[in-house]
């Protein structure tokens, strides 16, 4: 366990238990150099206890680089709950593992990720002030994926701008793997502004509904690799991006919603070596935290729509860091965000007062 916690460097792990509920929880902080980790809490059903420990230290890294990267002064943390919500989930379990949380002092601030519900955040809430995804009448920032697509949305146009010297998306062909929450509002954005838009997902019905409502030509599940357009954009699963399927793309770039896209870190090598440009999803994705972080000062649409356009600029960086230091976007866009948080000093973040 030590060796997993040490080899990515996290700077604290808390285990927790229920007897009652039949709570078991990992938490992991990362790093708190540049502000409280903030990261969601996946409730799912892991084989065992070592993959739910990798996940969570996995998941949790990604976190940090996230928000480094999209430029807010937060770290990077993730938990897990251990079970499957359908059959375990009761208000007990979400309640004591709320407590767990609050004895972390605010080092550690939860939201929604898969598994848990806006009325789980809501739960938590009464046990600890270290939350945030509170719906937009509790005085929080409600679903993140509008905020997520409208991110991806400001890194499209800076793909367009970099490849095409334009930032108009009018007439592009944008495949999109993954109508859900933050595909489908995508592809509404994209049709908005007159592109055309190519579609898949293993959910029928949410296929039917992008073709009907927004005139998105559908392809099958692996179709959408040899799929000719300007931009592949992943917003359904990770490690879609493998050996197998790089030599099958007939795309400009990659840009999309999906976390943790590159199967391993070299396939980024393989994607440069085809002349793809690669936007790093850590980078693209980062409205719904973006969101969130505003949420964590007293929320406003406006200002969280300011800071998730930025990202527009972000990614306009990364690509011009990769240029002037010869290397990769997604090699890049580490060191942009490992450059903040060395920056920080390694301060270890700690809360002056027990309050929100
Ligand atoms: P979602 O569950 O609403 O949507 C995912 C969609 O992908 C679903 O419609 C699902 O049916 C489909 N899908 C599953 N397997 C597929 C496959 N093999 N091929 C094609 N489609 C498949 O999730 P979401 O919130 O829209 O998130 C999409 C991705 O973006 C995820 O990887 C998520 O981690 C990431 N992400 C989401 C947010 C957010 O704010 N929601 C923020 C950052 C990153």
């Amino acid at each position: 366990m030590f060796e997993a916690i040490g080899t990515e460097t996290h700077e604290e792990v808390l285990f927790g238990a229920d007897r009652e509920s039949g709570l078991r929880t990992i938490i992991a902080i990362h790093d708190t150099s540049l502000g409280p980790a903030l990261g969601g809490t996946r409730f799912y059903p892991y084989r065992d206890e070592d993959a739910a420990l990798r996940d969570v230290l996995r998941l949790a890294k990604g976190m940090t680089l996230k928000s480094a990267a999209a430029g807010l002064n937060l770290g990077g943390g993730k938990a897990v709950i251990i079970g499957d919500p359908a059959t375990m989930w009761s208000e007990d379990l979400i309640r004591a593992y709320g407590r767990e949380i609050d004895s972390l002092g605010g080092r550690y601030v939860t939201a929604e990720d898969v598994g848990t519900t806006v009325e789980d955040m809501v739960l938590i809430s009464t046990e600890t002030p270290w939350v945030s995804g509170l719906p937009l009448d509790e005085g929080g920032s409600g679903d993140p994926s509008p905020a997520t697509a409208r991110g991806v949305m400001a890194a499209l146009r800076a793909v367009g701008e970099r490849l095409w010297g334009s930032d108009d998306l009018a007439g592009r062909r944008i495949a999109v793997q993954g109508v859900g929450k933050v595909g489908m509002d995508l592809v509404r954005r994209l049709t908005d502004v007159g592109a055309e838009t190519i579609v898949t997902d293993t959910n029928a019905a949410a296929v039917a509904s992008a073709v009907e409502t927004y005139g998105s030509k559908a392809v099958s599940l692996d179709d959408i690799y040899d799929i000719e357009c300007d931009v592949f954009a992943p917003c359904a699963l990770g490690a879609i991006l493998n050996n197998e399927t790089i030599p099958r793309l007939r795309c400009s770039a990659i840009a999309g919603s999906a976390n943790n896209q590159l199967a391993v870190d070299r396939d980024v090598e393989r994607i440069v070596d085809r002349g793809i440009l690669y936007a790093p999803d850590f980078v693209v994705n980062a409205g719904g935290v973006i969101n969130i972080a505003v949420e964590t000062d007293g929320y406003s649409i406006e200002r969280a729509t300011t800071m998730v356009d930025r990202i527009y600029d972000n990614l306009t960086s990364v690509l011009e860091t990769a240029d002037a230091e010869g290397v990769d976007p997604q090699t890049a866009a580490m060191r942009f965000a490992k450059r903040r948080i060395d920056k920080a000093g390694g301060r270890r973040f700690r809360h002056r007062s027990g309050t929100a």
